[in-house]
């Protein structure tokens, strides 16, 4: 008899399980409770599908920080070139963009998806939406893939949480990940600003530094340095922003006298300068308008602007979520360790990692390294 596999959750993840599972001769159901299967990726293939990232494996792998033990044998399984790889064979080749970033040449998921999907059926896969997982079952070989806790409109919405808790199953709380944070802006800045990003700035939280240009949006600031410095921000340090982060104090400051001139304005005086419009309105928001006329301050304060971070954006706006199935939880197959037969992938389990094609890549290791497991387990429990 053909051994029989079910995956819950048809995003990135639980598609792979279901390719993988049906590739390792399984007979795969895949369902998912919406009205049409990868909702996530599609939103996500609005804004660039990101798949995964170009640098060399072990500085990809460092990405993990914490989750990395459990991911690394996932990843070196299923590694960036056999994701590229992989899209290629569904007719979405990749490109490795300036920041080694890799994106399908659609840049959209739509093609990707449509092509999977196709796969699938031909691999005999049994496809069905609009059903709701909602609680355990001794059904044999389950891969749950039931995503995080953000954007609860298109993925998931974190509830299959409360399901496992009863069961007894360790949990991580769901935080916001890859989220903006909030900062109650002045209006003034808003007006000229918002959607404007800061160019060549370095933002430090916690001790940590990152370079990048976060954009400043309606209810705060946005962006791949704000995502990176996720962790620090979540556990409330504050966060300075260096808007001239090639030139030390010193040098800015002599820059600044040397570009005084009598009849500017301050704001004249200080883009001549090399400061930007936007960075000027940070500096007046960031002293009540009350600018320092001496350059020495000025350059002082342009090196470490204090931005007062009232918390990060709410978890529904976030791009992923950290928490879930605790680590501790799951054997080297991503197995739970006290319900045998039933996996669990993706970003369900609490690793965390920040934009840049980290998420999709972990994701796809880890529900094909699931898919396998479950085919092989189905055959030897029949
Ligand atoms: C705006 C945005 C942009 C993004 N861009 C990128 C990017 O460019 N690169 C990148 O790496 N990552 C990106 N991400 C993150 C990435 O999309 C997610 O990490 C990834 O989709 C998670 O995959 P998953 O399969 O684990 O979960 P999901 O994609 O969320 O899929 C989970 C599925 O499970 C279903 N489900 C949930 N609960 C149940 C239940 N009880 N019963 C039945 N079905 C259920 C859901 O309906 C959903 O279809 C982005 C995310 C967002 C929101």
């Amino acid at each position: 008899m053909q051994p029989t596999v079910a995956v819950v959750g048809a995003g990135p993840t639980g598609l792979m399980a279901a390719e993988a599972a049906a590739g390792a001769g399984a007979e795969v159901t895949i369902i998912d409770q919406r009205r049409s299967f990868g909702r996530t990726l599609l939103l996500a293939g609005r804004s660039g599908l990101n798949l995964t990232h170009a640098e060399p494996l072990e500085v990809f792998l460092g990405r993990y920080g914490d989750g990395r033990a459990m991911l690394e044998p996932a990843i070196r399984a299923f590694p960036p070139d056999a994701v590229r790889a992989w899209a290629g064979g569904l007719g979405a080749d990749t490109f490795v963009g300036s920041s080694g970033r890799v994106f399908p040449a659609a840049m959209r998921a739509t093609g990707l998806l449509r092509a999977w999907t196709a796969r699938l059926a031909g691999l005999g896969v049994a496809m069905r939406t609009g059903e709701t997982w909602a609680g355990f079952t001794d059904d044999g070989a389950t891969v749950l893939a039931l995503g995080g806790a953000s954007w609860p409109s298109v993925g998931g919405d974190g509830s299959w949480l409360a399901h496992v808790e009863t069961a007894g199953i360790p949990v991580v709380p769901f935080a916001a990940s890859n989220a903006g944070v909030l900062v109650a802006w002045s209006a003034p800045l808003l007006e000229r600003f918002e959607g404007v990003p800061i160019k060549n700035a370095a933002l430090t939280a916690g001790g940590r530094t990152v370079r990048g240009e976060p954009t400043i949006t309606a209810t705060g600031l946005e962006g791949g340095p704000i995502y990176a410095l996720g962790p620090e921000l979540r556990s409330g340090h504050g966060l300075e922003i260096d808007l001239q982060p090639d030139l030390d104090a010193d040098a800015l400051a002599a820059r600044l006298v040397d570009r005084r001139r009598t009849k500017d304005s301050v704001s004249t005086w200080l883009r001549k300068g090399g400061l930007s419009p936007v960075d000027v309105a940070l500096l007046r928001d960031a002293t009540g308008n009350r600018l320092p006329t001496e350059a020495t301050a000025i350059a002082g304060l342009a090196k470490a602007v204090p931005i007062p971070v009232d918390g990060l954006a709410p978890i529904d706006r976030a791009i992923s979520t950290a928490g879930g199935i605790a680590l501790d939880a799951i054997d080297d197959t991503g197995m739970l360790l006290d319900r045998p037969g039933t996996w669990v992938a993706g970003e369900m389990v609490a690793w965390d990692a920040p934009t840049g094609g980290y998420l999709i890549q972990a994701c796809l290791s880890t529900g094909h390294r699931a898919g396998v497991a479950a085919a092989r387990w189905a055959a030897e429990h029949p």
